[in-house]
């Protein structure tokens, strides 16, 4: 060794002493990992074929949170170092919780991610007909670029509550043999002018109708024979009429399963990684722990990409609800707990994309296979709306992260005034929890089909689980 360093100019010497060494996560694997990579993403994809709604995430992640020992949390019950409690919100949002040695005003270490993807939502008056031709009329939902929801595959999905209050659960295209949707676009032929059109206005948002039928009403003489047949067969499978849409929650999702991408099947690509691929990787290791030093934490959140508003969103005080019901069982104040809780706001992030590098700054993206992403801050123009995290909260996640040997990386969404976007850190550093953003790169975010690199979502499962099991 002593040999090898004479040898060493002082120029490499200072390099090696001196520079951050960015290296691909590949060329950084401990032994046995690549083997564990692709057993948490097969665990992963099943998440994701099964959950392709918040209200569908939310029942999957009951499903294996009670097969882990998880309960739901009565109020007023006693908690002792290792119970596993969890909470739904309204069917849409969930909090889980394994109770740490320390009490609650200690803190908690708390992984929050959102299980709403960008969709098209079904209007409350949905249903029509046109030249003999039935449609449905959406209005999307979170950030989507129009034009890559035409000529899809899509699903339908959601529910309908009667005015008797009875729930209707609907899924049309997700099962063997089922039939799908789609919406049309024009013929190249005839698109000349379409395609003159900037690529935000080629598609626009009331031209998104879903075709669902063509087959008019046998025997009849009247009039919207396509839509009366369509209705006949939902109130046959279903028992709804038209009306009942008015208090239904219906949404297209595009009907694509979970699939290895590339000749090395590295990377995954599938409808909604933004941000359940965050959601699984806080899920998978919280499911993990047994009876962790400090409480830990898992929040999966829905709303997010509409501004996380509403009563199921992270503004909801249904997460303090719970965490104080949780602080009473520990006769400790709720804001005691959280001024020494830390929060990972567990959102992808954009990854570097080589077909679109001028929208990047190269030396601060996120690269696929690097890594777990950590973004000091978010925000657009300026960081407005970021919760930029401190300079001693990046310090501790560092030494946390290395200590466990998680490949992770610094990331800033794209470069400065390119555009930018926001998470829910803002609302949790709003409770008085230290918050830091940090998540899975993903190529082309928010549309159909998204695509990450299997050892990022590996690596943010493990540090979400260094972050639980800090002691
Ligand atoms: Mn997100
Ligand atoms: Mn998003």
């Amino acid at each position: 060794m002593s040999d090898e360093r004479n040898k060493q100019t002082r120029g490499e010497q200072l390099r090696k002493a001196l520079l951050y060494d960015k290296k691909n996560g590949y060329d950084r694997l401990l032994p046995g990992e690549m083997e564990a990579i692709e057993a948490y993403c097969t665990g992963y994809k099943q998440f994701l074929d099964a959950g392709k709604t918040e209200r569908e995430c939310v029942d999957r992640t009951i499903a294996l949170a009670e097969n882990a020992g998880f309960r739901p949390y009565v109020r007023g019950t006693a908690l002792n170092p290792g119970d596993k409690v969890y909470r739904v919100n309204r069917g849409k949002a969930i909090t889980l919780a394994v109770i740490g040695k320390k009490p609650l005003d200690q803190g908690a270490n708390i992984g929050a991610a959102h299980i709403d993807s960008p969709r098209l939502d079904l209007k409350q008056n949905p249903l029509y007909e046109t030249e003999e031709l039935a449609y449905l009329k959406t209005h999307y939902y979170g950030g989507i670029r129009k034009y890559q929801w035409v000529t899809i595959p899509l699903e339908l999905h959601g529910v309908v509550v009667l005015k008797s209050g009875q729930l209707i659960r609907v899924s049309v295209g997700n099962g063997e043999g089922d039939p799908m949707f789609t919406i049309d676009d024009l013929l190249p032929h005839l698109g000349v002018e379409q395609s003159k059109k900037p690529l935000g206005e080629a598609i626009p948002a009331e031209s998104l109708n879903i075709l669902v039928g063509s087959r008019p009403l046998e025997n009849d003489e009247g009039k919207e024979r396509v839509k009366l047949a369509a209705l006949e067969l939902l109130n046959r499978k279903y028992g709804i009429t038209e009306e009942d849409f008015i208090s239904a929650e219906l949404c297209a999702v595009p009907a694509f399963h979970a699939s290895d991408i590339g000749f090395d099947r590295s990377l995954i690509g599938a409808y909604g990684h933004d941000d359940r691929v965050c959601a699984y990787a806080c899920l998978a290791a919280l499911l993990q722990l047994t009876a962790p030093e400090y409480t830990a934490v898992c929040m999966l959140a829905d709303k997010e990409e509409i501004g996380s508003e509403g009563v199921t969103g992270m503004k909801s005080a249904a997460f303090d609800t719970f965490m104080e019901d949780l602080c009473q069982a520990q006769g400790v104040p709720l804001r005691a707990c959280f001024e020494k809780s830390f929060c990972l706001s567990a959102d992808v992030t954009a990854a570097y994309d080589p077909n679109f590098a001028d929208v990047y700054e190269k030396r601060n993206s996120a690269f696929v296979n690097y890594g777990l992403g950590l973004c000091k801050y978010t925000g657009a123009r300026g960081k407005s709306g970021a919760s930029d995290a401190s300079a001693e909260l990046v310090a501790k996640v560092r030494r946390l992260l290395d200590n466990a040997s998680v490949v992770w990386q610094m990331a800033e969404l794209g470069k400065v005034d390119a555009g930018g976007g926001g998470t829910v850190a803002a609302y949790m550093a709003q409770r008085d929890i230290d918050t830091l953003d940090a998540g899975v790169p993903v190529l082309s975010m928010h549309a159909p089909f998204e695509t990450v690199g299997k050892l990022d979502c590996y690596m943010t499962f493990k540090g979400m689980k260094a972050i639980f099991e800090a002691v």
